[in-house]
């Protein structure tokens, strides 16, 4: 029996992307053997580090690289790790901040809400978010102004198509910042096939999640500059202990860049392609919707199917088909889209052909014959 018979569990056909309350993403067979294989076994854990630290630079051409639990977690503690560097006496006062620099600076902007507001994962570090600019935007000279404090410990970017207003180039806030001396981390949470656009920025940390796209258990990648990816290791004996790394995540880790690796990206790059031109002549020939291919917005390398809606004919608008997907069996998720237009995505990297039938057969049954 599988576990959702066993358990009791809805299934879903999730359409929506690397959804952290729909249990993120699919592993690979390489990983779920690995992972299985760790459990049952003990590790020198700084080893499993070393070799995540190994395997990480080699993967992203970063001078280190760390595992902790997830990518909030990773937040927490980059920003603990420039405030304390690896200083034991400051690493065990977190919290407590007293007598170290403890501004964030962050645009407007950037202040996404990914399930929290990121700004929480700053304070837990005990530092201080500084929002600069607006939600229509920021310039260099917002920026500047809020890295003229005294306190400032670093900057923090967002790339994600979470980020609202109009900014910058990431690497023009980037030297801002270092012309003051300010180190800078990037939460690039569901970015790792862009790990290295976002290190060529000349970000001093880059924060992703294992458990988007590049399919590993649970767990925060933190690459970069070896002294503060060291400071980061060390928040083990402060707040990190219980933000920390399973064995069986960093195995999975590590399995995960493998199968990365090894990827024919071309070859993958056509698959995705494919899939998403045939849902759309598929979806395209229901009534009441209009279908087309649209590019990520932050140039993640597959398009998404957009549906457009027409009410009028759909017999519901956007949102109400939205809902009626998801209340039926199995439950399908999508991606909605914005509050003011009569659309929807669908995301399909994930999704295994029969569940592509199954979507298109729930559209032909809800939309007009
Ligand atoms: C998903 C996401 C996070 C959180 O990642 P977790 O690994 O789930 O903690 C942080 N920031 C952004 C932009 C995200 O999309």
């Amino acid at each position: 029996m599988g576990l959702h018979a066993t358990y009791g569990l809805t299934r879903i056909i999730n359409a929506r992307g690397p959804y952290t309350p729909l249990g993120v993403s699919r592993s690979g067979e390489g990983v779920a053997t690995a992972v299985a294989a760790a459990l049952s076994e003990f590790f020198v854990m700084e080893e499993l580090q070393d070799a995540a630290d190994r395997a990480l630079a080699r993967f992203t051409g970063a001078e280190a690289g760390t595992a902790v639990h997830c990518t909030a977690s990773a937040i927490t503690l980059t920003v603990a790790a420039t405030m304390t560097g690896e200083s034991p006496e400051r690493i065990a006062a977190l919290p407590d901040t007293t007598g170290m620099p403890r501004a964030v600076v962050l645009p407007a902007g950037h202040a996404v809400d990914y399930g929290h507001p990121i700004e929480q994962a700053v304070r837990l570090a005990g530092a201080v978010p500084v929002a600069v600019g607006t939600e229509a935007g920021y310039t260099l000279e917002d920026l500047e102004t809020g890295l003229s404090r005294p306190d400032v410990a670093c900057l923090l970017l967002v790339s994600s198509r979470l980020v609202r207003g109009a900014g910058t180039e990431l690497s023009e806030a980037v030297a801002v910042a270092h012309r003051r001396g300010v180190p800078v981390v990037i939460d690039g949470a569901a970015q790792d096939f862009r790990i290295d656009e976002l290190l060529r920025t000349g970000a001093d940390l880059v924060t992703v999640s294992g458990q988007k796209y590049l399919g590993s258990p649970t767990a925060g990648l933190v690459v970069g500059r070896a002294d503060l990816v060291a400071a980061v290791r060390a928040q083990e004996r402060g707040i990190g202990r219980a933000m920390k790394a399973s064995k069986e995540a960093v195995i999975g880790v590590l399995a995960a860049i493998e199968a990365r690796q090894e990827l024919d990206m071309t070859a993958w790059r056509r698959q995705q392609a494919d899939k998403v031109a045939d849902f759309v002549v598929r979806a395209g020939a229901l009534r009441g919707v209009a279908a087309t291919s649209v590019p990520d917005p932050t140039g993640l390398p597959f398009e998404r199917a957009r549906l457009d809606v027409d009410p009028a004919v759909a017999g519901m608008d956007a949102a109400a088909l939205v809902t009626a997907l998801r209340v039926g069996a199995p439950s399908i998720w999508v991606m909605p889209g914005r509050p003011d237009a009569e659309e929807l995505f669908f995301e399909l990297v994930a999704l295994e052909p029969a569940e592509i039938d199954a979507v298109l057969v729930r559209l032909s049954e809800l939309l007009p014959g």
